[in-house]
């Protein structure tokens, strides 16, 4: 499925500039850009010189940022046997849901609704899936938006995070697993873009899968809209540390790995999260067990996020 990247290097400015509270004539300032140069770059005007000043200002990296802005990102399409993408219009923009099923009992997850789960409902019919589990990201209309119909439709009990529950619903928290068929699917709080953000690790297939809603898009991510500083935290504390070859499947814009992000996504780039946990097949976790060095560079994201401040 053809999807194109959900932002570009101006949405990536400004989603930083929100999170770090900086203003145009603030980030000029320290930049030591001229207001012109700023307004131009503002107005996704690619000028390299003037995002190589304004990229370490934001905490971005500089050569992703660039790379963004010359449409030189394209993460490769990674659709396996047992993962599907469906992706729906929700008044002016697209949302992604997903299906993932074990391919032996045919036992499958709906992840998220989008905005029409009409296509979803057809792939499990026409695989000869029955859908177990709905699993939600986050409570977000555009992703949950035909929950109704899903859930009537497949009978399948729902689950969301503790901290954003709805109607219909049941509760979990960070570390909840579920087991369907072969599948194990386990649930990280990813919190920041909104109060209960989920990621759901599921390993099982060819390679494991991590669905995270809007907290990481490939070449970007979710607003920081709840706290930007948490956001940023539990992206390269709990999704960055996946392993490399994980396919992270977002809320919007194409798949990606994880692999790919540390290495082009503008948000981390710069932050040394290449150093984090290389390829393993195991598609166990065991990339959680290198915490010191974790923890090493997520206290530089809160120290650097501290001195702008
Ligand atoms: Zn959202």
């Amino acid at each position: 499925m053809n999807v194109p990247l959900e932002d570009n290097f101006s949405d990536v400015i400004s989603k930083a500039q929100r999170g770090l509270e900086i203003s145009d004539s603030g980030l000029a300032e320290k930049a030591r850009l001229d207001a012109s140069t700023m307004r131009k770059l503002r107005g996704g005007h690619f000028d390299e010189l003037a995002l190589f000043r304004v990229a370490p200002v934001l905490g971005l990296g500089a050569r992703a940022l660039s790379d963004l802005a010359q449409n030189e990102y394209r993460p490769a399409a990674h659709e396996i046997d047992g993962l599907a993408m469906f992706n729906t219009p929700f008044h002016d923009m697209r949302v992604n849901a997903f299906l993932v099923w074990d391919p032996k009992p045919r036992k499958a997850i709906a992840f998220d609704t989008g905005a029409d789960c009409r296509p979803m409902l057809d792939r499990a019919a026409k695989e000869k899936l029955a859908v177990k589990l709905i699993l939600l990201t986050h409570a977000h209309t555009d992703h949950i938006a035909d929950l109704g119909r899903l859930k009537k439709e497949t009978g399948a009990p729902v689950y969301i995070s503790e901290r954003e529950s709805i109607p219909g619903a049941e509760a979990i928290s960070e570390g909840h697993e579920f087991n369907v068929g072969n599948l194990k699917i386990k649930a990280l709080l990813t919190w920041g873009h909104s109060r209960g953000g989920m990621t759901f690790f599921v390993t099982g297939l060819a390679r494991p899968i991590a669905i995270v809603g809007d907290s990481i898009f490939a070449g970007s991510m979710g607003g920081g809209n709840v706290s930007y500083k948490d956001a940023l935290r539990n992206n390269i504390g709990k999704i960055l540390t996946l392993p490399d070859e994980t396919i992270i499947c977002p809320g919007h814009g194409p798949m990606t790995t994880v692999g790919e992000e540390k290495q082009h996504n503008p948000f981390f780039a710069g932050r040394g999260v290449k150093s984090l946990c290389h390829s393993e097949r195991s598609g166990g976790i065991s990339c959680f067990s290198d915490s010191s060095r974790i923890s090493e560079i997520v206290r530089d994201v809160s120290t650097s996020l501290d001195m702008t401040e």
